[in-house]
């Protein structure tokens, strides 16, 4: 577990106010790893060597200037980091994180903060290395559709930069325009095309980098199928626990021939939800089918006026792509689909412009619920498409039952919910409620067959959720993995394995959650 580190591991720092870490997330403060306070003359030793190493204006340790970096997309869970650094190079990165080990600090990498699960989160103090500076396509070699980028391109920027030749990078989450591709191999993440073209994990050939004690190397390499264990399949999705990635081999993809792109709408979600099924039972696969409930489409209309039905109950946008020859025909086999299953309304974009303007609609769904609330959460459970109209039905149940709003948007020919619960942080026991009707949707999901994480990762937010799927033997055949990689335990800390009542990570006393004292969730 952990070595002892010259800065002890305790919790010695106050938990500053409840939204600190948010009253309701799976065991507060508790869960945090903390580090002792910094002396301040050691504070500025330790910045001033680190500036040596990365150059002026490449740190900061102003509390100020750190607030930027003490939550992610998730802002129930904040943390202050001692120091934020900005490397611009492997060498930078191997250098911070033999300081980080010399000193006892827990590090952790950061791409854009666009995630969900608290994944980037700091110790309460230490490192975190922000890769936002490393950011360029290094190489692209058209011919063997493969490109070296850094990990803090930003996804979209690859597609622009390979898109005059014909190419584009296929995993697009529908943060592209913000998120790091170094953040999407941590997370393993999807997007809307996912369904298709699969998850980041089926784009990666090769990964240099930083191990947790420093050293530098490379996982697997330009080409698909390299020998010996598949190390790069470990890495991507291990949220920033195994070791910082520094230089990425991804695959690029040529531009499909032809794009059809499809709006269907709803009276009734369970119509919609059935038109997802019947499509893919048809023998179609769409390049994307998201949904787009009620709510939503409120929310969206109101911020961007992208052409959805506001009297609709759902809408699905379905996108056909590949050859030109045979698109039509495909085309017409969804909308008869659609058709047949209630369906009101369903036409296909006439032009770019049209289509831009829906899956910007589709896209920007996350940031329109912003105008109709204050803060909202993100659910990111998987289930078996054909229990699409039962688990949504439980969604909408759990969230009366909670007294809070739900507005669905989602990944729904991959049975990915995303379900966004909407709640105002300054009202007394929100959090808490908007946590346990979290925790009650992802054991719906569970209990169906599914996952507690499609795509988002477990990071800090889901850990305490891992029993519902996982067993004891599971959990710990992970954390034997974890340990190879990250033996001192110091890389990105206090995330996706359930804290245990004498975890020897974190130092605070244990006390029950509510969430596990309603049987919700379970340690052990
Ligand atoms: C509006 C919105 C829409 C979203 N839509 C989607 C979606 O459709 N699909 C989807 O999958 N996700 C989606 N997300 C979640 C998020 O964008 C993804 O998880 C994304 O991959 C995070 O990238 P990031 O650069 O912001 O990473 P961060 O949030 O900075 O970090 C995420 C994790 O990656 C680790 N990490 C970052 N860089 C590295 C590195 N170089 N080496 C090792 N570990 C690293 C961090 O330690 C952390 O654990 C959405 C988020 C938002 C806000």
């Amino acid at each position: 577990m952990w070595a002892a580190p010259s800065l002890a591991y305790v919790a010695a720092r106050p938990n500053r106010g409840p939204h600190r870490w948010g009253v309701g997330g799976p065991g507060g403060a508790r869960y945090n790893p903390t580090v002792a306070p910094l002396a301040e003359d050691r504070k500025r030793a330790l910045r001033a060597e680190m500036e040596a190493l990365l150059g002026k204006g490449a740190v900061l340790s102003d509390p100020d200037e750190l607030l930027v970096y003490e939550s992610d997309g998730l802002t129930l869970f904040r943390a202050l980091a001692d120091f934020v650094a900005f490397p611009t190079s492997a060498e930078h990165v191997s250098a911070l994180v033999k300081l980080a080990n010399r000193e006892g600090m827990p590090f952790v990498a950061r791409g854009a903060g666009t995630g969900l699960s608290g994944g980037c989160l700091p110790a309460e103090g230490g490192l975190v290395i922000s890769l936002m500076r490393m950011n360029r396509v290094l190489e692209v070699d058209y011919d063997n559709q493969v490109a070296i980028v850094e990990p803090g391109l930003v996804n979209l920027h690859l597609s622009w930069a390979v898109g005059p030749r014909g190419f584009y990078y296929a995993p697009d989450p529908s943060s592209q325009q913000a998120c790091t591709i170094g953040g999407n191999i941590a997370n393993n993440s999807g997007g809307p095309h996912t369904l298709k073209y699969g998850v980041t994990t089926n784009h990666v050939l090769g990964l240099e980098v930083v191990m947790p004690d420093g050293e530098l190397l490379w996982l697997g390499g330009k080409t698909r199928d390299q020998q010996g264990y598949d190390l790069v399949g470990l890495f991507v999705g291990s949220e920033g626990t195994f070791g910082i990635a520094t230089k990425i081999a991804v695959r690029i993809l040529r531009k499909p021939q032809a794009v059809k792109t499809v709006l269907a709408v709803f009276d009734e979600v369970d119509q919609a939800s059935e038109a997802v099924s019947a499509i893919i039972g048809s023998g179609l696969i769409p390049a994307a089918m998201e949904m787009i409930d009620h709510l939503t489409i409120q929310a969206v209309e109101d911020a961007f006026g992208c052409g959805y039905p506001r009297d609709a109950a759902a809408a699905l946008l379905i996108e056909l792509d590949g050859l030109a020859a045979g698109i039509d025909g495909q085309a017409e086999r969804v909308l008869a689909a659609c058709r047949a299953c209630g369906a009101r309304e369903v036409r296909a974009a006439r032009d770019e412009a049209e289509r831009a303007l829906l899956w910007k609609g589709r896209k920007s769904a996350f940031g329109a619920y912003g105008r109709i609330s204050p803060a909202y959460m993100v659910m990111d459970g998987v289930i078996p498409r054909t229990k699409l109209p039962y688990v949504l039905r439980r969604v909408n149940e759990i969230a009366d039952a909670h007294g809070l709003r739900v507005g669905n948007v989602f990944h729904a020919g991959d049975g990915n919910l995303h379900p966004n619960i909407l709640y105002d942080p300054r009202k007394p026991g929100e959090e808490e409620r908007v946590v346990a009707a979290g925790a009650e949707i992802l054991k719906v999901c569970a209990e169906v067959g599914g996952s507690i994480s499609g795509e988002h990762g477990i990071g800090l937010e889901k850990m305490d959720y891992m029993p519902f799927i996982f067993s004891e033997a599971d959990l710990a055949c992970m954390q034997r993995v974890k340990d190879a990689f990250n033996p001192a335990g110091n890389c990105n800390p206090g995330k996706i394995f359930p804290t245990k009542k004498t975890c020897g990570e974190v130092g605070p006393a244990y006390r029950p959650h509510p969430i596990e004292e309603k049987g919700l969730a379970q340690r052990f």
